[in-house]
C-alpha cells in the first residue's frame, strides 16, 4: 500500500518527533517511521527515567564537532526557554538538579505524553514497527517498509547514533548517507566509561565503587567533576565528558587534588616526612583505600625536597593510558556522523541533494553530558521542521 505524505521522518526519537510536530503545525502531512514498537525510547530511559531533557546554560562550546560553529544557529532557533515554555504549556513538573542540569519531577513519560500529544494534535502519523528495507529517490522519496510504501518530496533521517543497540539502535542513518553520497566523520562511542590495561586494573579495580572529585584533561580540553573507579577502569561524569575527546592511545591526566598544595604540610619545618604522614595529608582530598593505594604505587624513592615536589607534580598529573572504552553497549552517544559541510546549518538540510535532511545525533554535533544531546535533538529537529 503506497502513500503520499509532505515528508516523511526516519526515526521517533527526540529529533524526529520535534521535528515532525513543528512540520505538523505548519500544516504539512508528515509521517514518521520508527522500528521499535514505541517511539522515544531513549527519552523513557534517560536520566535515570527522568530524562534531563536540557541545560539552561547551553552554549556552542558544550558541543563537539568537526566544525565547532555549525550547531550555533540551530542552537540560537531553538533555545532551552523554548522548550520549557513547551513543558510550561503541559504543565510539566520539573526542576533544576546541578549545574543548569532541568530534569522531570516525575518521569520521562511525561515528556514522551507531550511530544506524542502534540504529533497527534498536528496531524503526524506515526507508523511503529516498522522496519525498513530500502530507501529510494526517484522524482521523490520512496521508503519501502513491508509492506507499506511511504512517498514524499521530503526526507528527514533522524534515526539516531550507533550508542545502546540492546534498545533498537541501528546504523541506518549513516548508510544512507554514505548511499546519497555525503561524507562521515568516523563514528566512534562518547560518553562512555574508560576501560584500563591489565596492569592499571589489577592495581586499581578492586576499588570499584570510590569516587573522587577530580580535573581530567586531554588535549586543551578540561573537566572539573567526579570520577569513579568501576570494575574495568574509571567512569564518572569527569570520564564520560573527557571520553568524547579522547581518542585512542591518547593519555588522559588525571589532577587528583585540584587547586591544592597536597604536600605542603610535609614542608613545614620539624613535620615528620614519610608515608604515614603523606597518606594523612592525601586523606583530605581521596578516600582512605584509593589515597593509601595510590601512593602506595607513586611514593617517591627519597622524602627529600625535590622527592615531595615530584610527588606533588604526581598528584596533580596523575597520567592513565586507557586501554580503551566500554564502547556502544555502555556510550550515552555517538561521536561523528554526517559531516556538518554536508548540512545547511540553519535547516540542516543536505547540500548536494534538496529534500533529505538529517538531524538530532546522526549529525557530526555531540553534546556534553547534562542535558545539551536532548537540546541539540529539540534545536536540529525544530530547525528542519520549520524549513519543511
Ligand atoms: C541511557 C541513556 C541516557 C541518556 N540520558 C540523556 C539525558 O538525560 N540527557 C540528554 O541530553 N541526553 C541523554 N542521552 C542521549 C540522548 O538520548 C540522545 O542524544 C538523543 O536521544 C538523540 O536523539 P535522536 O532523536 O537523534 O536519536 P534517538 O533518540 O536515538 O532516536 C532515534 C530513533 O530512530 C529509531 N531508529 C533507529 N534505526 C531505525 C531504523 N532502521 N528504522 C526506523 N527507526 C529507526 C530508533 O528506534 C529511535 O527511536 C542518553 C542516552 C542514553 C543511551
Amino acid at each position: 500500500m503506497t502513500q503520499q505524505f509532505d515528508a516523511v521522518v526516519l526515526g521517533g526519537g527526540a529529533a524526529g518527533l520535534m521535528c515532525a510536530l513543528e512540520a505538523g503545525k505548519r500544516g504539512r502531512r508528515v509521517a514518521v517511521i520508527e522500528r521499535a514498537e514505541r517511539a522515544g525510547k531513549k527519552i523513557l530511559i534517560s536520566g535515570g527515567g527522568r530524562c534531563n531533557f536540557t541545560n539552561i546554560y547551553c552554549r556552542p562550546e558544550n558541543f563537539v564537532s568537526a566544525n565547532p560553529h555549525f550547531a550555533k544557529s540551530a542552537l540560537a532557533r531553538y533555545t532551552p526557554s523554548d522548550f520549557i515554555a513547551l513543558l510550561e504549556k503541559h504543565r510539566i513538573p520539573y526542576h533544576e538538579k546541578t549545574l543548569g542540569q532541568l530534569f522531570c519531577d516525575r518521569s520521562a513519560h511525561d515528556i514522551m505524553d507531550m511530544l506524542e500529544g502534540e504529533c497527534r494534535d498536528a496531524g503526524v502519523r506515526l507508523f511503529v514497527k516498522a522496519s525498513i528495507q530500502e530507501v529510494l529517490r526517484t522524482t521523490e522519496f520512496v521508503v519501502r517498509a513491508g509492506e507499506m510504501e511511504f512517498r514524499a518530496p521530503v526526507l528527514v533521517v533522524a534515526t539516531g547514533g550507533l550508542s545502546i543497540p540492546k534498545i533498537g539502535a541501528t546504523g541506518l542513518g549513516y548508510d544512507l548517507a554514505r548511499q546519497f553520497g555525503l561524507a562521515i566523520c568516523e563514528p566512534r562511542p562518547a560518553l562512555v566509561p574508560f576501560v584500563f590495561d591489565d596492569e592499571d586494573r589489577a592495581r586499581y579495580c578492586d576499588l570499584a565503587g570510590i569516587s573522587a572529585h577530580v580535573a581530567v584533561s586531554c588535549g586543551n580540553q578540561r573537566f572539573l567533576e567526579k570520577m569513579l573507579i568501576t570494575h574495568r577502569g574509571l567512569s564518572g561524569p569527569a570520564m564520560l565528558q573527557i571520553s568524547s575527546y579522547w581518542k585512542p592511545g591518547q593519555a588522559v591526566a588525571i589532577d587528583l587534588a585540584p587547586d591544592s598544595d597536597v604536600t605542603a604540610a610535609l614542608r613545614e619545618p620539624k613535620v615528620p616526612r614519610n608515608i604515614t604522614a603523606m597518606r594523612s595529608a592525601l586523606h583530605n582530598f581521596l578516600s582512605n583505600r584509593f589515597a593509601n593505594r595510590w601512593l602506595d604505587l607513586h611514593a617517591p624513592a627519597a622524602w627529600t625536597n625535590s622527592g615531595l615536589a615530584e610527588l606533588e607534580r604526581l598528584v596533580h598529573e596523575w597520567v592513565v593510558i586507557p586501554a580503551g572504552t566500554e564502547g556502544y553497549a555502555k556510550a550515552e552517544v555517538t561521536g561523528g556522523g554526517v559531516d556538518t559541510d554536508e548540512l545547511s546549518a540553519k535547516t540542516m538540510e543536505s547540500r548536494k541533494v534538496p529534500g533529505l535532511f538529517f538531524i538530532g545525533e546522526v549529525v557530526d554535533v555531540t553534546g556534553h553530558l547534562g542535558g545539551f544531546n536532548f537540546q541539540w535533538a529539540w534545536a536540529s529537529g525544530a530547525s528542519a521542521g520549520r524549513a519543511l
